[in-house]
């Protein structure tokens, strides 16, 4: 096979290149660019490293661990290919109403891609915010429900967090405070004690309940648990966000560093919503694909081709690359908000 330089190494190198794309074009977000290239050419749906590099230089060793962590779950061979060739295919288009680039390809949609769940975060995060502009004047409260600690194998713990959860919905005290909401789960492994620590994270729409209140009625339910924690959400284009981010996050790091933990937590969240929706935020289409604004999407070229062209010396192509890289590290929804209210009595 023929050596050629890893984009990687080559993108480093090129930072003349980097200081020729003025910020007159950048403004531009490079509209001529887009005017001045078009390659047609083959698309393979196997990622190729360039591709690879693209989609998932920033988790590349953890990658690594979750495969093996897929593979010891018993992930099926056609789910396993979906993994390894998630983002590749990749063509670039070109928006002239949108004013932006967009890189579609093919995706595996996996829950433990990171790339793929920063992906599906702001989704949700877009649409609920498109949600709740109609739903003025509501409370939000960021309500955690947790287990105490046990030896029980994850799947049976998560089960029984979520019969609990569901018990606690249908109380009367429940009802008549909390309209509407998202749970998402996370569990987080603690690798000192060996132990999991499920816990749900619910974004409630509704009216005062108190910690107390909550923390005796969660106790009655499990029978041995009692910590909650409820915080009121004082920016509602917060509500969004935390949805957005808690679908997502899953578990802590230090999961992957083991892999017999690794593979529990494959096989214990397989077929597991990780949101789930309750009251009057039932059916709500958290996941609608966007509309596409722009009608005006037009094909600029492979990105398999683009990074080629840019090894070759090819100036177009390098501040297309550029550019493209700079775009997909930004996202305008990752602004962090402020920390939910530490609200004790629940108001
Ligand atoms: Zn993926």
């Amino acid at each position: 096979m023929m050596q050629v330089t890893p984009i990687n190494e080559w993108f480093g190198r090129e930072t003349e290149l980097k200081k020729q794309l003025q910020a007159k074009e950048k403004r531009k977000k490079g509209a001529g660019i887009a005017e001045k290239i078009e390659y047609r050419d083959e698309l393979d749906h196997n990622i190729t490293p360039d591709e690879e590099w693209f989609r998932h230089k920033s988790w590349k060793e953890k990658r690594a661990r979750v495969r093996q962590a897929l593979c010891d779950a018993g992930t099926t061979h056609s789910a396993l290919d979906r993994y390894d060739n998630c983002g590749g295919g990749c063509i670039v288009e070109y928006s002239k109403t949108e004013q932006r680039y967009r890189v579609m390809g093919s995706y595996c949609h996996c829950r433990h891609c990171e790339p793929c769940m920063k992906a599906k975060s702001t989704l949700i995060t877009n649409n609920l915010r498109t949600i709740l502009k109609g739903q003025p004047d509501s409370q939000f409260r960021f309500i955690t429900l947790t287990l105490r600690h046990s030896d029980a194998p994850l799947k049976k713990q998560i089960k029984r967090l979520y019969r609990c959860y569901k018990t606690l919905r249908a109380t009367k005290e429940w009802k008549s405070s909390q309209r509407g909401g998202a749970a998402t789960l996370e569990v987080k492994w603690n690798p000192t004690a060996k132990k999991w620590h499920p816990h749900l994270h619910i974004i409630s729409r509704g009216s005062y309940i108190s910690t107390y209140k909550l923390s005796s009625l969660w106790h009655d339910i499990t029978g041995d648990s009692h910590i909650v924690d409820i915080r009121l959400i004082s920016k509602e284009k917060d509500v969004a966000y935390y949805v957005g981010k808690y679908v997502t996050k899953g578990t802590n790091s230090e999961v992957w560093d083991d892999p017999t933990v690794a593979a529990e937590w494959v096989t214990a969240t397989k077929g597991v919503r990780m949101c789930a929706t309750f009251g009057d935020w039932r059916g709500m289409k958290l996941l609608a694909k966007p509309k596409d604004e722009g009608k005006d999407w037009r094909h600029v070229a492979s990105l398999a081709s683009i990074c080629r062209r840019a090894r070759a010396g090819d100036v177009q192509a390098c501040h297309l690359l550029i550019l493209l890289e700079e775009q997909c590290q930004y996202n305008p929804n990752r602004k962090r908000p402020s920390k939910p209210r530490d609200t004790r009595d629940g108001t």
